[in-house]
């Protein structure tokens, strides 16, 4: 059987797809969607994006230009139609998302050898060469099976998704258009609170009825620290939110020309600027009380909120105890994981698991060897975490430049000062990268445009 079958047309098994395929191997990738929803997914598309429309910095230097770089120079479609469907975002690679995944379907359903099934896949299947990136959303009956298969391995937290408001219905007297010092441009809107409108926005969150688990509501849950919803960041202080995300730093408000004492960021979701999601804002707040909580912050009034504030399950294995250093169950290589599900968290850094996992399932298939990514690299020091992390409470974690490894002691004392080390970790990173791709077969180009 030369058939790839791939579970799961979201970010990672889109990327895996397409690698695969254009290594020349056929691939069936089911999708339950129209037939099953997710509780975060709106449409029928493949790749939707379900809350920020960001794919993160993409200046140079950083751990998330890094993380694209790779992906840019291995022939990431994914990669490559998020740069065709931008929209602005200062230093950041943000996306149209009804675009891309427009634009995402029709690549993968125009490409030769790959079969798309709109079926939910219930059971794992028995043979053959098998990748699950079924996502934090997998449909209750496949991740029964995953429990069966990884054990008392298998783990569940919750993940939160920010409001986003209708851009007709935002006072403009009041909201300004800066980035935090100047930096990439003016492409946030900026919500300025002086302290007394700060603390009775406090005052008032902390007071509204949350939907949340209960287990969430105890503070003990697993959930994700980067995506902590509002409310539970305010229970732990009242200054929380103010170093948060309503950090006013960088931030000069024309009207009184002043650092405000707090800050709502909104950022533009589309081309065409009718919508923008508060930065950091995710909340499992009731609806009804959530836009009376949202319309306390100045400027928003009068806003009408095109989507609320919302906590979502989410589902992951536990990397370390279940997978080998390339993605495969260690008691079933004919198995991978790839995407948020093998214990990644962001949408680039499940794309990227995506990428490699597509590029192996070809190499086993063609009888090729599976070269592990270095760890040098940043999606070899992801999949490395994934794999190796010593931590028992295992978390998925962003790209960052802690996973990679230092520089040895003699170039730490060559390049003192941190930018200088970023700088050299990221041409060593890009280095081996390379060198990787070469001996798996080279990059491959990758035109964001339908007809190219
Ligand atoms: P997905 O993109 O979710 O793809 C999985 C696909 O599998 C889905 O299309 C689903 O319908 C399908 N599927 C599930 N079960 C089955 C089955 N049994 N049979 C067939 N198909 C199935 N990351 C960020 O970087 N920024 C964010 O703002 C962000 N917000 C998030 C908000 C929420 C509510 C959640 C849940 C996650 C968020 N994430 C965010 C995390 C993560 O980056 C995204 O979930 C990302 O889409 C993961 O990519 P994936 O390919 O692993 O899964």
């Amino acid at each position: 059987n030369d058939v790839v079958t791939i579970i799961g047309g979201g970010l990672a098994g889109c990327e895996a797809a397409w690698q695969c395929a254009e290594q020349g191997v056929a691939v069936r990738l089911y999708e339950m969607r129209p037939v099953r929803q997710t509780p975060a997914h709106t449409s029928d598309r493949l790749a939707e994006i379900v809350c920020s429309n960001s794919f993160k910095s993409d200046e140079v230097n950083t751990a998330p230009h890094l993380l694209k770089e790779e992906l840019r120079r291995a022939g990431s479609l994914l990669i490559a139609v998020a740069e065709a469907t931008r929209v602005p975002a200062g230093a950041a690679l943000a996306i149209d998302r009804e675009r891309f995944a427009a634009e995402v379907t029709a690549r993968i359903a125009a490409h030769p050898r790959i079969t798309v099934v709109r079926e939910e896949v219930t059971t794992i299947p028995r043979e053959g060469v098998t990748v699950i990136a079924t996502g934090p959303l997998t449909s209750d009956a496949l991740a029964a099976e995953i429990q069966a298969l990884a054990g008392a391995e298998q783990l569940y937290f919750y993940d939160a998704i920010a409001p986003v408001v209708d851009a007709d219905t935002i006072n403009y007297d009041i909201v300004f258009r800066a980035a935090r010092y100047d930096k990439g441009g003016a492409d946030y809107l900026n919500c300025p609170l002086d302290k007394a409108q700060y603390e009775a926005f406090v005052e008032a969150l902390l007071t509204a009825e949350c939907v949340l688990p209960k287990d969430f509501e105890s503070d003990k849950a697993n959930y994700f620290e980067a995506c902590l919803p509002i409310e539970v960041a305010a229970r732990r202080g009242r200054d929380t939110l103010r170093f948060g995300p309503m950090k006013p730093v960088g931030l000069r408000d024309p009207r009184t020309g002043k650092e405000p004492y707090a800050a709502v960021q909104l950022r533009q979701e589309n081309l065409m600027a009718d919508s923008y999601s508060l930065v950091g804002f995710q909340n499992s707040i009731k609806w009804g009380a959530q836009k009376k909580l949202l319309q306390m912050i100045p400027g928003l009034e009068q806003a009408e909120f095109l989507k609320f504030g919302q906590v979502h399950r989410n589902t992951y294995v536990n990397g370390p105890k279940l997978l080998t250093p390339t993605l495969q169950v260690k008691h079933e290589p004919r198995l991978f994981f790839a995407g948020q599900i093998s214990g990644v968290e962001g949408y680039v850094e499940s794309l990227a698991t995506g990428l490699a996992v597509g590029r192996w399932t070809a190499a086993l298939i063609q009888g090729r060897p599976l070269l592990p990514i270095p760890r040098a690299s940043a999606i070899g020091s992801l999949i490395n975490y994934v794999a190796h992390c010593e931590n028992n409470d295992y978390q998925p974690v962003n790209i960052t430049f802690a996973l990679l490894p230092p520089l040895a002691e003699t170039e730490a004392r060559m390049f003192r000062h941190k930018p200088e080390r970023r700088a050299r970790q990221v041409a060593v990173a890009l280095a081996e990268f390379d060198q990787w791709l070469t001996a798996m077969g080279g990059g491959i180009a990758c035109h964001a445009a339908s007809e190219a």
